[in-house]
C-alpha cells in the first residue's frame, strides 16, 4: 500500500519534472517579456470613482456610499478622480487616464473591473470616502442610534490573499489573450498546465507586492506631505480590487461623516492636495518600475 503511494507520487513528481523542463524556455521567454519585461513603460492609469447614483429609469440597488451632513461620497470622489485625470494626463508625460466612470451614474463593480482589463491598465485607483456607523446606545432603556463622527484621516486597502480565485479567473483569460501563448499553444490559460499554474503565481505575487507598495508611496505623501493622519495600509477583499489584473489600490481619502474631514473632502484645496499627493506617489511608483525593468 505504501509503496504504491510512492510510487503514484514518484510517478506525479516526474511528471512535473517533465513538463516543468518541457515548457521552460517559453515561460522563461514570457517572464522576461512581461514580469521583469525590459523597458516596461507605465502607459495606462485606471482611475475609478466609487459609487453613484443610479442611472434614470432603474429602480435598481445601486451603491449610492456614505453621506456626510451635507455632502455625499460618490459626489466627492468624481470631483477627485476628475481632477486627478486632469493632472495626470498634465504633470505625467505619456501616461493616459481611463475613467470607469465619468459621469455622476453608477456603474457595476463588474463593469468598472471590465474596463480596467479591457484598457490594458498598468494601475487601478478607486477613490472612496469612509464613514463609520452610528453607535447604538441605551437611553432610558431605549435604543437610541448616535452618529459616530470620531474617524478622521486616510485608509489605504489592497485586495486580501482570500479572494485571489477570482484574481486568478481574471489573470487565466488575460493570459489566453496575451503573447503568453507560445508557437506550440502552451503556457496560456490552461489550468492544468503547469506553465499557467507557475505563471499565474507569480503574476499574483507580483501584482500584490506592486499593490502594497503603491499604497505605501501614497501613505506616505498623506502623512508626511499633507499632515493626515492614517490607518495605513490594511488587505481586505475589495471586490473590485480582486477582479482587476493589475497592481490595485483603494484609497479611502477621509472620513465623511466627520465635520472636519467632510470640509477637507469638499474644499478645492482638500481635493488638490489629495490629488498632488496621488501623483506624486503614481511618479515615484513609475520610476520606481520602469527603473527596475531596465
Ligand atoms: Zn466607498
Amino acid at each position: 500500500m505504501k509503496n504504491k503511494i510512492l510510487k503514484r507520487l514518484i510517478c506525479t513528481f516526474s511528471l512535473i519534472l517533465v513538463s516543468f523542463s518541457l515548457f521552460s524556455f517559453p515561460l522563461y521567454k514570457f517572464k522576461i517579456d512581461t514580469l521583469t519585461s525590459s523597458g516596461y513603460k507605465l502607459r495606462t492609469v485606471i482611475i475609478d470613482a466609487g459609487h453613484g447614483q443610479n442611472p434614470p429609469g432603474t429602480g435598481g440597488h445601486f451603491s449610492l456610499g456614505a453621506s456626510g451632513s451635507y455632502s455625499n461620497e460618490r459626489d466627492v470622489t468624481l470631483a477627485i478622480a476628475l481632477k486627478l485625470q486632469t493632472a495626470i494626463e498634465k504633470d505625467m508625460a505619456g501616461v493616459k487616464v481611463v475613467l470607469t466612470r465619468s459621469t455622476p451614474e453608477d456603474v457595476s463593480w463588474e463593469r468598472r473591473s471590465e474596463i480596467a482589463n479591457e484598457n490594458n491598465g498598468d494601475v487601478f485607483i478607486s477613490i472612496h470616502c469612509n464613514s463609520l456607523p452610528d453607535k447604538v446606545e441605551y437611553s432610558h432603556g431605549r435604543r437610541i442610534h448616535v452618529p459616530d463622527r470620531s474617524g478622521k484621516g486616510v485608509l489605504l486597502l489592497v485586495y486580501g490573499f482570500h479572494r485571489t480565485k477570482e484574481e486568478e479567473s481574471v489573470i487565466r483569460k488575460k493570459l489566453n489573450e496575451d503573447e503568453a501563448v507560445d508557437e506550440t499553444g502552451n503556457g496560456g490559460g490552461d489550468p492544468n498546465d503547469p506553465t499557467t499554474v507557475i505563471l499565474m503565481n507569480a503574476i499574483k505575487t507580483k501584482y500584490r507586492k506592486q499593490s502594497i507598495h503603491l499604497a505605501d508611496l501614497i501613505n506616505t505623501e498623506f502623512v508626511d506631505h499633507d499632515g493626515r493622519h492614517s490607518d495605513g495600509v490594511i488587505e481586505q477583499g475589495v471586490l473590485v480590487l480582486c477582479h482587476s489584473a493589475m497592481p490595485s489600490v483603494l484609497v479611502e481619502t477621509g472620513f465623511i461623516n466627520n465635520p472636519d474631514d467632510e470640509a477637507y473632502l469638499n474644499s478645492e484645496s482638500g481635493q488638490d492636495e489629495i490629488v498632488a499627493s496621488l501623483v506624486r506617489a503614481l511618479t515615484n511608483y513609475k520610476k520606481e518600475v520602469e527603473d527596475a525593468a531596465e
